[in-house]
C-alpha cells in the first residue's frame, strides 16, 4: 500500500474553505511557510486511503486473538457508548478536586468509589487506588507503597522476589523502585519453588511478587504456604493481577494471603488495551496500607464522599487527577453488566476455553506441564523446531491462515513457547477451527517443513526485522530524491 505522500497529485484537494476574514497583513513573514509538503488529494482518494489503511489492522471484532497473558478480550460495545455520554466525557476534572465543585462531578466521584469498592469485594482487598494508568504502572504503585511502608517502620529491606515465570515488568517495577531482584525457579509442576524460596527468603526481602494464577496458566497450590513464609519474615505479598479473569468471583488473592495487588481492567474488565494510549492498573491494598496509597483519592466517610488531596504517609501523585477515568467507567459498567454470577460465569468459561484447546492439542503438541490449565495453555515447540518450524514460523503461519497468533516464546522457562489464551467470548466453532488449523500446520511440518520460512504470504510486509521495527522507528515521511 502506498502512503498518502505518495499518492499525492499536485493541485488536487478535498476541502473547501471560506475566504478568510481576516487579515494576514501584520503576519510576521519568518512565521508563514510556503514549503510544506502536505500530501494533496481528492476526498474520495482519502476516504479510501485510510477506510483501506484501516482494513489492514488486526482486531478481536475482526478475528480471532488468543494472545497468551495479554488476554485481548471482547470489548462490549454499550460500554463505548455509556462512557461516551456527555455527562462524563465533558466533565472537567479540576471540578474533582476544587472543594467549591466537588458537587458537580459527585456523579463520577461515586462511580470511581463504587468501583473501588466492588475491587476490594472481588480481590479481597480493603481500599483501592484508581489513579494508575496500566498494569505496569499499578507495578510500580505497589511497591511504591510496600517500600513506603518498610520505611515507615524503620525496616532497610533491599530485595524483592520473583519467579522465574514472571512477566518481565515484575523485576523491571522493582528494580524501578531500587530493589535488587532475586528470581526463584519453577519447580517440575510450573509452580515457584518453595525449597529455593526458603534458602532466600529473609529480612531484606521487601516482598514476594507473584501470578496467580501464573503465566503458564497454572494455579499456585502453594500459594497460602507461600504467603505465611513470607510474612513470617516481615515480607509484603504482592499480587500481579494480570491473570485475574481466570479466578474472578472464585477465589480472591486478599484471602490468599496477598496484601497489595493490581488488577488490569484491560484483561479482565472488558475495556480496551492502551497501546502505550489510555489504560488502568488499580491498585488494592489491605486496611493497614491505606495511609501509603497514591493522592487524590476519594473514599466515603459515614455516607458522603470524600476527596482526599494531600496526607503525609502517602506515596504521592501517580498520575493527574484519578487516572484515567473514562477506562475505569467502563471496568465499572462490565461489572454491573455481568454481575455477581455474570463475573464467575466468565471466569469459568475462560478456563474452560483454555482446557478445551489444551485437551485437543495435546496429542500434537508438547505441553511441558501436563495438568489442567486455568485461562490460558502454554506448548513448546521445541520439538517443530528442531525440524526447520519454530514457534515464529508457526506464529507466521497463523497470520495467513486469519488468526492472530498467540504469545511465542513467553513465558521464558518454556523451550519455544506458544501460549494460547482463547478468552471466555469465543465459540466452540471458532476453538474448533483454529485447533483444525494447527494440526494442519502439525502435519505440514511433517510433509516439509522448509515452507514455513515463506509465511506469512498475505501480508504487505513478511518478516520485518522486529528489533529494527521497534528500536528504528521512523514516523516522519521524508521524500527519496532520486
Ligand atoms: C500484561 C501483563 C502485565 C503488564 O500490564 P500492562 O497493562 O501491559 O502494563 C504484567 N503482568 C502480567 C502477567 C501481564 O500479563
Amino acid at each position: 500500500m502506498k502512503l498518502i505522500f505518495e499518492e499525492s497529485k499536485s493541485g488536487r484537494n478535498s476541502f473547501n474553505l471560506p475566504e478568510s476574514d481576516v487579515s494576514l497583513k501584520n503576519f510576521p513573514v519568518e512565521l508563514s511557510r510556503s514549503d510544506v509538503d502536505l500530501p494533496e488529494i481528492s476526498e474520495l482518494d482519502l476516504v479510501r486511503h485510510f477506510v483501506n489503511l484501516s482494513r489492514l489492522n488486526f482486531s478481536v471484532d475482526t478475528q480471532f486473538y488468543p494472545l497468551g497473558s495479554c488476554t485481548m478480550k471482547y470489548n462490549p460495545k454499550i460500554l463505548e457508548k455509556a462512557s461516551n455520554t456527555p455527562e462524563f466525557s465533558n466533565l472537567h476534572p479540576y471540578l474533582s478536586i476544587l472543594p467549591e465543585c466537588k458537587d458537580r462531578c459527585n456523579g463520577a466521584l461515586e462511580i470511581i468509589s463504587d468501583f473501588q469498592d466492588m475491587l476490594c469485594e472481588i480481590t479481597g482487598m480493603d481500599c483501592a487506588t484508581v489513579n494508575p494508568m496500566a498494569g505496569a504502572h499499578g507495578e510500580l504503585t505497589g511497591i511504591m507503597i510496600i517500600s513506603s511502608y518498610h520505611k515507615s517502620k524503620n525496616s532497610k529491606r533491599t530485595k524483592v522476589i520473583v519467579p522465574d515465570s514472571s512477566h518481565g515488568t515484575n523485576p523491571a517495577s522493582a528494580s524501578m523502585v531500587g530493589y535488587e531482584v532475586v528470581t526463584i525457579p519453577s519447580n517440575s509442576e510450573g509452580e515457584m519453588d518453595v525449597n529455593e524460596l526458603k534458602k532466600h527468603l529473609d529480612t531484606d526481602v521487601a516482598a514476594v511478587m507473584m501470578t496467580c494464577p501464573n503465566t503458564l496458566g497454572l494455579f499456585e497450590k502453594n500459594i497460602k504456604q507461600i504467603s505465611e513464609m513470607a510474612h513470617s519474615v516481615g515480607a509484603l505479598m504482592y499480587y500481579d493481577g494480570a491473570n485475574l479473569n481466570a479466578i474472578m468471583g472464585k477465589v480472591r488473592p486478599g484471602d490468599l494471603g496477598f496484601d497489595v495487588i493490581h488488577v488490569n481492567v484491560h484483561k479482565t474488565f472488558g475495556t480496551p488495551h492502551g497501546g502505550g494510549g489510555p489504560g488502568a492498573g488499580p491498585v488494592g491494598v489491605k486496611k493497614f496500607l491505606e495511609d501509603f496509597l497514591p493522592i487524590p483519592r476519594v473514599k466515603r466517610d459515614n455516607g458522603s464522599l470524600v476527596v482526599i488531596s494531600s496526607s503525609d504517609k502517602s506515596i504521592g501523585h501517580v498520575s493527574s487527577f484519578f487516572g484515567n477515568f473514562a477506562v475505569v467507567l467502563r471496568a465499572y459498567l462490565y461489572i454491573k453488566l455481568l454481575g455477581h454470577d455474570g463475573i464467575k460465569y466468565s471466569a469459568e468459561m475462560a478456563v474452560l476455553n483454555a482446557n478445551y484447546v489444551m485437551n485437543k492439542l495435546k496429542k500434537y503438541l508438547k505441553l511441558p506441564y501436563d495438568r489442567s490449565c486455568m485461562h490460558e495453555c502454554v506448548f513448546s515447540l521445541s520439538e517443530m523446531a528442531k525440524v526447520g518450524a519454530s514457534a515464529l514460523d508457526f506464529a507466521k503461519y497463523l497470520i495467513d491462515m486469519d488468526f492472530h497468533p498467540p504469545t511465542i516464546y513467553f513465558p521464558l522457562i518454556v523451550k519455544e513457547a506458544f501460549m494460547i489464551e482463547p478468552t471466555e467470548t469465543e465459540s466452540k466453532e471458532t476453538l474448533d477451527k483454529f485447533v483444525d488449523t494447527i494440526i494442519d500446520a502439525v502435519k505440514l511440518t511433517e510433509q516439509n517443513a522448509e515452507v514455513f520460512k515463506e509465511f506469512p504470504k498475505t501480508t504487505i510486509i513478511s518478516r520485518p526485522d522486529e528489533t529494527k521495527a521497534a528500536r528504528d522507528l521512523i514516523v516522519k515521511y521524508e521524500k527519496v530524491v532520486s
